[in-house]
């Protein structure tokens, strides 16, 4: 691939070395600091490019050992001096005097400059020491397993059980999850208290008041408060929490049960039901080529560039097919060096899959557009809040064309069932949503210096009776109260949640005016993913000709929106 770096090797930290020496003894003033960052940004391209492609080979190929032995080289003898040099970058930048940022840099200017801020030495030990924890809370969810007819199931497999159309079925194999999740209960509390603590020392070494005050500016979130969630969740308890259990009262209806009970929803995904009315899964392809063909012709109709980006990915870059020895899951990725989008997915022929083509297409487009307006690495992406109205979006956007009609993959009567099931995930979601990150306000701000597992517990089940009633958990106090332990953000990447529900709110927005005039609507949502990562995110949900807001008269349109769409 060429590339202004030619010489360097992304693996080897010496070839890239000296080329940062000379990023550091350049005399940066406000007239070449443009061209300086465009140099900044090509080289930390190659090292990007590079990292996607490891990414993409272990995640295709888990038993990959030569892909694995370039990634653990990349991450112990390149990352750690990379993230050094960046620093230093950083400081020469915003220690040049009399520089403006101008529309194109003054976003990267102002989260640098927050992430400087943040920097403190003695903190350095306690992050290194929060990820390793973090990560013994992986090992331990993912080392759970239930026995089930002489087999040993993993969590995912078992959680397969709880579509089975018998109820003693799913009860039996529910409580069977929950206990192998309450086994660690002790554990889990003890990690999490641990984590709690050292959090709350960052935040002091940081001379910041909370945790919470801290992890605000760690996550780049200048553009809303911790007030302005906290009225998102009012609005939610408002206006999402009736219209949610309407639905779950229509759904337990349906497959002919008095109340929804927790057997009937996931264990990873608490708020989804798993039981589906109609005994005939919704089946719109049978192998990831017909995926592929059925992708093609929709996102054709969305937008022909759409479709000739995604016939762009169709050359080697989509790998959708379920295998053995891939990871789980789905991810969109990019490379910044070839210009190229990637679809990584575990396609089996279900709905999901195919809203999972959908939802990656929206990150997808959404790198291509920004790539091509604009020309620093920083700028190629957006605030998680807005990549997400990105993908979202899209989901939304191609709905017109799931029918067989329109090229999609439906008949009538499963195309309402889909818009169904889409408009059911959105509403359901949002309550589950709050929960946990009310929980986390509550956590970092109000609980006491000497909270206990068992106020953790209180605190969890009271929110979550007043925010998800439509499920019914009576007699299983102890499930109900360590739903907490069962999620791994709160333990991993503390308040990093919230950033679906906003961007839910957008997409609902994209949505309803592409009901009025779709080729408008397409319009302005591409002015917004062109604009990538250089506008605040007021801005970019007003490009997108929405309003990054979440009052409960907007939250309330928009329930208001879905009630009148569901068919
Ligand atoms: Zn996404």
């Amino acid at each position: 691939m060429e590339h202004a770096y030619p010489d360097v090797d992304a693996q080897d930290w010496n070839s890239i070395q000296p080329h940062i020496e000379a990023l550091l003894a350049v005399d940066l003033t406000p007239e070449t600091v443009r061209a300086w960052l465009q140099r900044w940004s090509d080289l930390e391209s190659v090292l990007d490019e590079e990292v996607a492609w490891i990414y993409r080979a272990i995640t295709e190929n888990t038993a990959d050992a030569e892909a694995d032995a370039r990634f653990k080289k990349i991450v112990q003898e390149v990352f750690p001096q990379w993230q050094k040099a960046e620093h230093q970058l950083k400081e020469k930048w915003l220690s040049v005097s009399d520089y403006r940022p101008d529309d194109e840099t003054r976003e990267v200017h102002r989260r640098f400059k927050a992430e400087l801020a943040l920097f403190k030495e003695e903190n350095i030990p306690i992050i290194t020491e929060l990820q390793l924890r973090s990560k013994r809370y992986q090992e331990i969810i993912g080392g759970l397993s239930i026995d089930w007819q002489d087999e040993v199931l993993t969590i995912p497999q078992a959680e397969a059980l709880l579509s089975d159309r018998n109820r003693e079925d799913r009860e039996r194999a529910w409580r069977k999850i929950m206990n192998a999740y309450l086994a660690p209960r002790q554990e889990l509390n003890d990690l999490f208290l641990d984590l709690l603590s050292r959090r709350r020392q960052l935040a002091k070494n940081a001379h910041y008041p909370t945790y919470r005050d801290y992890a605000w500016i760690e996550r780049g979130r200048f553009d809303y408060s911790p007030d302005d969630c906290l009225t998102f969740h009012d609005a939610i308890e408002q206006k999402v929490v009736p219209l949610a259990t309407e639905m779950y009262r229509h759904l337990a209806d349906e497959i002919g049960v008095a109340r929804l009970r927790p057997w009937e929803t996931g264990v990873g995904s608490p708020w989804l039901p798993t039981v589906d009315p109609n005994p005939q899964p919704l089946h719109p392809f049978s192998d990831v080529a017909e995926l592929e063909e059925a992708g093609q012709r929709v996102f054709n109709q969305v937008h022909p560039d759409f479709g000739d980006y995604f016939q762009s990915m169709r050359d080697g870059f989509l790998d959708m097919a379920s295998r053995p020895n891939k990871a789980p899951g789905g991810y969109m990725n990019s490379f910044p060096i070839s210009g190229r989008a990637y679809i990584f997915m575990n396609a089996v022929g279900t709905h999901r899959n195919f809203r999972t083509l959908m939802h990656e297409g929206g990150h997808a487009f959404h790198f291509f557009e920004a790539f091509q307006h604009q020309s620093l690495l920083w700028n190629y992406h957006s605030p998680m809040e807005f990549s997400e109205v990105a993908s979202m979006s899209m989901e939304q956007l191609s709905m017109p064309y799931w029918r067989k009609a329109q090229g999609g993959v439906y008949d009538e009567a499963d195309y309402r069932r889909a818009v169904i099931e889409q408009l059911f995930g959105v509403v359901t979601f949002l309550p589950y949503m709050a929960v946990v990150d009310k929980f986390q306000h509550w956590l970092y701000t109000e609980s006491p210096e000497d909270v206990t597992a068992s106020d953790l517990d209180a605190k969890w089940a009271e929110l979550w009776d007043r925010f998800l009633p439509g499920i019914d958990y009576s007699g299983l106090d102890a499930e109900k109260a360590t739903g907490w332990q069962r999620k791994g953000h709160i333990f991993g990447s503390p308040f990093y949640y919230i950033e679906y529900g906003l961007a839910q709110m957008g997409a609902l927005q994209v949505w309803r005016n592409a009901l009025n005039d779709q080729t408008q609507a397409v319009a302005d949502y591409r002015r917004a993913l062109a604009a990538g990562y250089t506008r605040s995110l007021p801005e970019l949900f007003q490009l997108a000709n929405t309003r990054f807001a979440f009052d409960a008269d907007t939250v309330g349109e928009l329930m208001d929106l879905i009630r009148e769409q569901t068919p």
